[in-house]
């Protein structure tokens, strides 16, 4: 391998820029050239590349979101659209890939392997943590520190005004964020996509913790949650249902994406940038560099799309336990 490209794909996360970096480092130390594809998918089959040296990626370490840009492609999936990405990497003379990206772009990346034979290293990136194969994802420490600081400021104004706030957190189909800063940021009760413990649960809980003394609380909503009711259909409920709380909503949105990158996700991103690099040099492909029991390890790619990254259910009853 000569000349190793790297690109950023579906949604941007905090540490992307570390790793893009440590991508390309590790390339100048081992004396190959490195290319940015910027625009994801998308950039690569307009050949939109550009060469970067250890010197192009200074004072990145420390940016949010990803200077090579990202992009959904549609036309990637098709054949076509992968072929013109063929040609244009050949043109490069590109001979292996490093996509740092969610499962859609891991999977993007595996077709594209069958069909071309190209050697593809995963690096994950996604604040939402939702990737088997690994204990974090790149942007997800990051994410957990910015929503829990959101939700400490909110406390603050909850707790003057002896309100109850549902907070929607990111997570369709994952609640780690939502459990994890539940925790973090003592919530009083946690809604997230794998469990549906039920509104009556809900109500009961919001009854014990008005009775025990409480004059506030907070309840994390992960976007996915199973109560089948949105944060906003969910106020207009509790309210019916208890005239004690005067309820209110704050949706996060976008902010949970942004920032500086924690020091965390930044030495993450700086292991996983070597170990890609390092396995596609020993002629490893189609794996995905994860973090397991603090070690950088490689799961085949096809398993890290397929597998479920499994919510903490000791983590569940610590909450529930911290909430009596
Ligand atoms: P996030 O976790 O933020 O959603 P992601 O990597 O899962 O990140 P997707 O939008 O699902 O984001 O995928 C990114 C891109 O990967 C798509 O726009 C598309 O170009 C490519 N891709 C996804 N699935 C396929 C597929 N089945 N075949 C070919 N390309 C694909």
């Amino acid at each position: 391998i000569k000349k190793v490209a790297v690109f950023t794909s579906g949604g941007d996360s905090p540490g992307m820029n570390a790793a893009i970096r440590s991508v390309v480092r590790t390339c100048a130390f081992y004396k190959i050239e490195c290319v940015g594809i910027y625009r994801g998918y998308e950039g690569m089959i307009e050949g939109d590349f550009k060469p970067l040296t250890a010197r192009s990626v200074k004072d990145i370490i420390n940016k949010g979101g990803t200077f090579l840009k990202s992009a959904r492609s549609d036309e990637f999936r098709t054949k076509e659209g992968r072929k013109k990405a063929y040609d244009a990497l050949v043109a490069e003379n590109v001979d292996a890939l490093v996509v740092i990206g969610g499962d859609g772009s891991f999977t993007g990346a595996l077709i594209f392997n069958e069909e071309f034979g190209f050697p593809v290293m995963g690096i994950p990136g996604t604040i939402d943590n939702d990737i088997y194969g690994t204990s974090h994802t790149l942007g997800y420490d990051t994410a957990l520190n910015t929503v829990v600081d959101c939700v400490d400021k909110i406390r603050d104004t909850a707790s003057s005004h002896n309100r109850l706030f549902f907070v929607e957190v990111m997570g369709r189909d994952a609640g780690h964020i939502a459990l994890n800063v539940g925790v973090g940021a003592g919530a009083e009760e946690i809604l997230i996509p794998e469990e549906d413990l039920g509104l009556d649960r809900l109500l009961e809980s919001l009854r014990r913790s008005k009775q025990s003394g409480k004059s506030s609380s907070i309840v994390i909503v992960a976007e996915g949650d199973k109560t089948g009711k949105n944060v906003f259909e969910l106020k207009d409920y509790v309210e019916e249902n208890m005239e004690e709380y005067e309820v209110r909503v704050s949706v996060l949105g976008h902010m949970q994406r942004g920032g500086s990158p924690s020091c965390f996700d930044r030495v993450l991103a700086s292991r996983m940038g070597v170990k890609a690099v390092e396995s596609l040099l020993e002629g490893k492909s189609n794996y995905m560099v994860g973090l397991l029991k603090d070690e950088i390890v490689l799961t085949p790619l096809e398993q890290a799309v397929k597998g479920k990254s499994e919510i903490d259910h000791e983590l569940i009853r610590v909450s529930d336990i911290m909430t009596t």
